[in-house]
């Protein structure tokens, strides 16, 4: 079992398969002139599944992708099956923008993957393209229903970005009327690549809360687990669930469970802070497994008790983007 030095269980592992990605959020990274990584430096699809048995073999038994975007790399699906194969693994995840799963839906559902996380900041098409810079909005919303009406536990984000998508907030909650989903806000980050720097937001948790309070009355506060990121709610007689995750304010980190590991190979600790190892050298070398497993106990027995402590250490850590980082 992974135990940081402030007593937290880590059991949980965020792994980018890619930075690359075919939308081009505003809030994410810049139009144009992203350094992506160089194609040797992304771990191949052999080390991607080497690598989790190793990290499952260590305590972790709840792995998402991520990436950039996950589907984006045409043999993911080797990696799925590999992960659906690791005993102690209890939970396979994805966080995806929607565009290039749907022929993958069937086979994700035989493999027992339950459960998707979908990033869709508006419901209006106009809106939407406007903030992923491209023309996807059809295949992402058919995708989006077709994994709903599969049976999956899809979540959708939804960033509340000032001046782009509040309006968009209400009907996303309209949303949970008619399907068993749960939409969640969150704060924007100034991870975006350096194409904007800002130190507050206008949109917190609270301010979400409120605008969506105004609006609807029976609102009811769930029992979330210890470990979640959102606080959690639901519109008496709706069929699905909202909830706020204060990814800026960051109220969660008391209870954060969760090691990051990039598409190169960077392990990170806290999304605040930057990468304190390299491990995809390791898994190239000899004895990798061992060397890694060192590092890794290594690296958990330092990590910051807080985002905010972290940020103090590593100033400049906002010029990253998620698409490397992985969210
Ligand atoms: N491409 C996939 C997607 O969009 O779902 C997975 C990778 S994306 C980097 C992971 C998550 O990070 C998404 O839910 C996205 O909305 C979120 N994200 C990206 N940039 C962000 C920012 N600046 N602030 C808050 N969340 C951000
Ligand atoms: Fe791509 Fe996801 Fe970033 Fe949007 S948020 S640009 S879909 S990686």
């Amino acid at each position: 079992m992974l135990i940081d030095n402030h007593n937290r269980v880590i059991n949980y592992l965020r792994l980018a398969v890619t930075d690359r990605c075919n939308l081009r959020c505003n809030y994410c990274m810049p139009e144009e002139g992203i350094d992506f990584a160089k194609r040797k430096d992304l771990f191949s699809m052999e080390e991607l599944c080497r690598l989790s048995s190793i990290m499952v073999s260590q305590g972790i038994n709840k792995i998402r992708l991520t990436g950039g975007e996950p589907f984006v790399r045409k043999d993911l699906m080797v990696l799925f099956r590999h992960l659906a194969s690791l005993e102690g693994l209890d939970d396979i995840s994805v966080t995806t923008n929607a565009t290039l799963i749907g022929p993958y839906i069937n086979e994700l559902k035989s493999l027992g993957i339950k459960n998707i996380n979908v990033s869709l900041d508006a419901i209006n098409k106009d809106v939407f393209e406007r903030i992923t810079r491209r023309n996807q909005y059809e295949t992402v919303y058919e995708n989006l229903i077709k994994l709903i009406s599969e049976g999956f536990n899809v979540r959708i984000n939804c960033i509340a970005l000032e001046g782009q998508n509040i309006e968009e907030i209400i009907p996303l909650v309209e949303l949970t009327k008619y399907y068993n989903v749960s939409v969640r806000f969150l704060e924007e980050m100034p991870f975006n690549g350096g194409s904007k720097s800002f130190n507050t937001i206008k949109w917190d948790y609270k301010a979400i809360y409120e605008h969506i309070a105004k609006r609807f009355d029976a609102i009811e506060k769930l029992v979330s687990e210890k470990t979640s990121t959102s606080i959690n709610y639901k519109i008496k007689d709706y069929k699905g669930t909202f909830g706020l995750i204060p990814s800026f304010s960051r109220t969660f980190c008391g209870s954060c469970n969760r090691l990051r590991i990039s598409a190169t190979g960077d392990v990170i600790t806290c999304l605040y802070g930057k990468p304190r190892m390299n491990i995809r050298t390791l898994l190239r070398s000899e004895n990798s497994e061992e060397k890694i497993k060192q590092h890794i106990l290594a690296t958990i027995g330092s990590r910051s008790k807080t985002g905010f402590e972290e940020q103090e250490k590593y100033k400049g850590v906002f010029n990253n983007s998620m698409t490397s980082i992985g969210g």
